[in-house]
């Protein structure tokens, strides 16, 4: 029988489970043991102190809230650290210890909006003079030290520095930070909050995603307090508002920023703010919105070049006191080009498979665990390159591939093709089709299936499929 532990754990891993992807899940949740509960107070079995660490770090707040789901709002959760797996007969050698992040955490999250901590009540301050306290919702490892500088980004982490210097000062005013997802704009964004922070303590200092933004706005609006909102935003000296992007068609939202926006602009205030794309290509934001953002400077941060990769990499792995062989470091780096937050995903990923199965990192397990990045980030396999490698097999030609001949070889060579597209390509079927002289979608998936019975049943057949599979696989490492 299931035992209570168990049965909570499950619940909360079965939410957790179509949230987080699946090589994450896979990663962090799977080696994971519940192991006892006592009232509100769940304590689960983790393989390493990195592990625990890295659970306190990315999950804190997915796991609070899926277990105060489950235990009430008052649920806490114990982590047992593996020390020592053991040799079969002996339980594992454990540690235990508290999840610490895990109250403060996910409260913070629950009490922002607008909290003023510890209102001083000082009858000798002169009203007017007390600094607002506000909890400026900043990460502290985000900093400018942290920020490995690159061609990549020069130019906009020296504007961000100078902004950090004189907030409100310069005509970096608004700075907006843009570019692709994992490229750095919440870190560096943070960076300059926490810089203000340091050199400037008094500065009333905020950082707010667009979605958190907006949602306290309707909040605010349905309590028929959008000039509390508004007033509180005002108060602010440097607001840092993250991926203005979802502002789209939010209409309500956007006159509040737009007030927000010119009040805290007039005053000499600074506003930073970041996006996925550049603000002219921004849809569904008021045109009013838009020729404020273009008052400031706007800035991209670029894909990383190998050095800047090999730069993040190694300082990573010196801040967390980790250590590899140079030449996985150099695959990792060469490998995934496209983002940041993937290069350290596959870092981290190569860390614990290492912990997990005791084994040393070398060449060999990089290139295993890292199949799965490499897939879907860097060397992404197009139709075009799977069409041209099956005519190289069949050795039959382009032009024959797309055309309508019923010729038998012909036939089972495009069929072919179109299952591998479908394996290796994130395409969807019509577009598939479409790459086949304009087939519809049902053609592709007839193939498909063609293919798998033919495989079932013909040795040959399977033989010349598997071997076109593995040369592809290997185009995409
Ligand atoms: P974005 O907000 O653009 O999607 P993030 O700021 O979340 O990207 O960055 C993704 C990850 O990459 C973060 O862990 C961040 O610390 C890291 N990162 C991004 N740029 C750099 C950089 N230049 N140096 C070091 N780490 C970086
Ligand atoms: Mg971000």
């Amino acid at each position: 029988m299931e035992k209570v532990h168990e049965k909570v754990w499950n619940s909360c891993l079965a939410i957790i489970k179509d949230i987080v992807e699946w090589q994450h899940f896979k990663t962090w949740f799977d080696p994971i043991r519940p192991v006892a509960i006592h009232e509100n107070v769940l304590t689960i079995q983790v393989p390493s102190q990195f592990f625990y660490e890295y659970l306190e770090e990315h999950y804190v707040n997915l796991l609070a809230k899926t277990l105060k789901r489950e235990l009430g709002k008052d649920a806490r959760l114990e982590y047992r650290i593996m020390v020592d797996s053991g040799n079969g007969k002996n339980k594992p050698l454990t540690m235990d210890v508290s999840g610490q992040g895990f109250k403060t955490y996910a409260n913070n999250e629950m009490d922002f909006p607008l909290v003023i901590h510890n209102p001083v009540k000082n009858p000798f301050v002169i009203p007017g003079l007390k600094k607002m306290q506000v909890d400026s919702q900043l990460n502290p490892i985000y900093t400018f030290d942290s920020f490995v500088e690159g061609d990549c980004n020069r130019v906009v982490r020296r504007a961000g520095r100078t902004v950090a210097e004189k907030p409100g000062a310069t005509s970096f005013n608004p700075l907006v930070i843009y570019g692709g997802v994992g490229l750095g704009k919440t870190h560096l964004s943070q960076a300059i909050g926490n810089e203000v922070g340091r050199l400037h303590p008094n500065k009333v200092v905020l950082y707010v995603s667009s979605e958190k933004f907006i949602n306290q706005f309707q909040d605010h609006a349905r309590n028929n307090a959008i000039n509390d909102f508004i007033h509180f935003y005002q108060l602010i000296d440097v607001l840092i508002i993250d991926d203005v992007q979802f502002f789209n068609r939010a209409e309500k939202s956007q006159d509040a920023l737009f007030s927000i926006f010119n009040h805290l602009h007039q005053s000499g205030k600074q506003l930073i703010l970041t996006s996925d794309k550049p603000p002219k290509d921004l849809e569904g934001v008021q045109e009013r919105l838009l020729s404020r953002f273009r008052w400031g400077l706007s800035a991209d941060l670029q894909a990383p070049d190998y050095d800047t990769r090999m730069e993040i990499l190694e300082k990573k792995m010196r801040n967390d006191g980790l250590d590899m062989p140079k030449e996985v470091v150099k695959y990792i780096a060469y490998n995934i080009q496209s983002n940041i937050r993937e290069l350290e995903g596959a870092l981290i990923s190569l860390l614990a498979q290492s912990s997990l199965n005791k084994r040393e990192i070398d060449l060999e397990l990089a290139k295993k665990v890292l199949r799965n990045f490499i897939k879907t980030s860097s060397k992404e396999i197009t139709i075009e390159t799977i069409q041209k490698m099956v005519c190289e097999f069949f050795d039959v030609s382009y032009d024959k591939l797309l055309q309508k001949t019923r010729k038998r070889e012909i036939v089972q060579a495009r069929q072919i093709t179109m299952y591998l597209a479908k394996i290796f390509t994130k395409n969807s079927l019509k577009t598939i089709g479409e790459h086949f002289g304009g087939r519809d979608h049902t053609t592709v998936i007839h193939s498909c299936q063609t293919v798998k019975d033919l495989m079932d049943t013909d040795n040959l057949f399977r033989e010349s499929v598997i071997e076109l599979q593995q040369k592809v696989q290997l185009a995409a490492m």
